[in-house]
């Protein structure tokens, strides 16, 4: 699609998206502070609409670099929104591992297995610094090495489910995923749906909590987790992640 992008994209150079981010802050009149050494994120400075909140975190595994291009993709090309949005925003949430293109950090932890208690010191400030916000939607950015299509993992209110419309968006540039199982789980078309009681769920995350369930149980209405293929081109991918932040926002009805 875009051969010059993949020429010339910077996707693990972190300093460079960080400068990037420090200009979408600048020009949107967010405040952009550290959540912990190297690991900042961006929230509106001025008055907070709880209803209209929305929360958008990517790179929590660091080889999956699609979801931090096309968040500051997206934020670069809605500057204007952003100025009069309510938003708390992570650019990347495991810098180390973006760097060196590995899931887990520089400690070898997978920061998206531990939501269910405080001992990462990076989880606990951002489960300090959450306290006590709501959100109507939250979205959380990934990739995944053995999908053949995009998929979503969709947590929110039954019969409000926007999965459907978000993937159809992004087909333009990548198809559904087809398998009907995605790591152990039945997918309809590259969703998986789960409205309402969560606790069925908990109880099937031995592994330890991540991001986007936790964000349902205390802070967001809908949290969504959108995967991108990995063995796709970087430039599609990108779009394709840009193309879902855009969609979810309108099928919630903050743009
Ligand atoms: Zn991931």
């Amino acid at each position: 699609m875009n051969s010059d992008y993949l020429r010339r994209h910077r996707a693990h150079d972190v300093e460079a998206l960080l400068e990037r981010w420090v200009a979408v802050a600048r020009g949107a009149g967010l405040d952009m502070v550290e959540l912990r050494p190297g690991v900042p994120y961006l929230r509106t400075r001025g008055p907070w609409c709880e209803e209209r909140a929305v929360y958008l975190s990517a790179g929590i595994h660091g080889d999956e670099p699609a979801g931090t291009e096309g968040l500051i993709g997206w934020a670069e090309s809605r500057i204007d929104w952003l100025r009069s949005a309510s938003c708390l925003i992570i650019p990347c949430f495991n810098p180390d591992g973006l760097r060196q293109n590995t899931r887990r950090d520089a400690t070898g932890t997978d920061l998206n297995r531990e939501f269910h208690h405080t001992r990462n010191p990076l989880i606990s400030a951002w489960r300090e610094r959450m306290e006590g916000m709501r959100f109507r939607l939250a979205l959380c950015l990934h990739e995944d090495y053995d999908a053949t299509g995009t998929y979503l993992y969709e947590l929110g209110e039954v019969g409000e489910s926007i999965g459907n419309e978000c993937l159809d968006a992004c087909a333009e540039f990548i198809p559904r995923e087809s398998r009907a199982e995605v790591e152990g789980m039945a997918m309809d078309r590259g969703l998986l749906f789960h409205g309402g009681d969560l606790l069925a769920l908990l109880e099937e995350m031995e592994e330890g909590l991540p991001e986007a369930i936790y964000l349902r149980v205390h802070h967001a209405v809908t949290a969504l987790t959108f995967e991108t293929p990995s063995e796709f081109g970087l430039d599609l991918r990108v779009a394709a992640q840009v193309r879902c932040i855009e969609a979810a926002l309108r099928l919630t009805g903050l743009v």
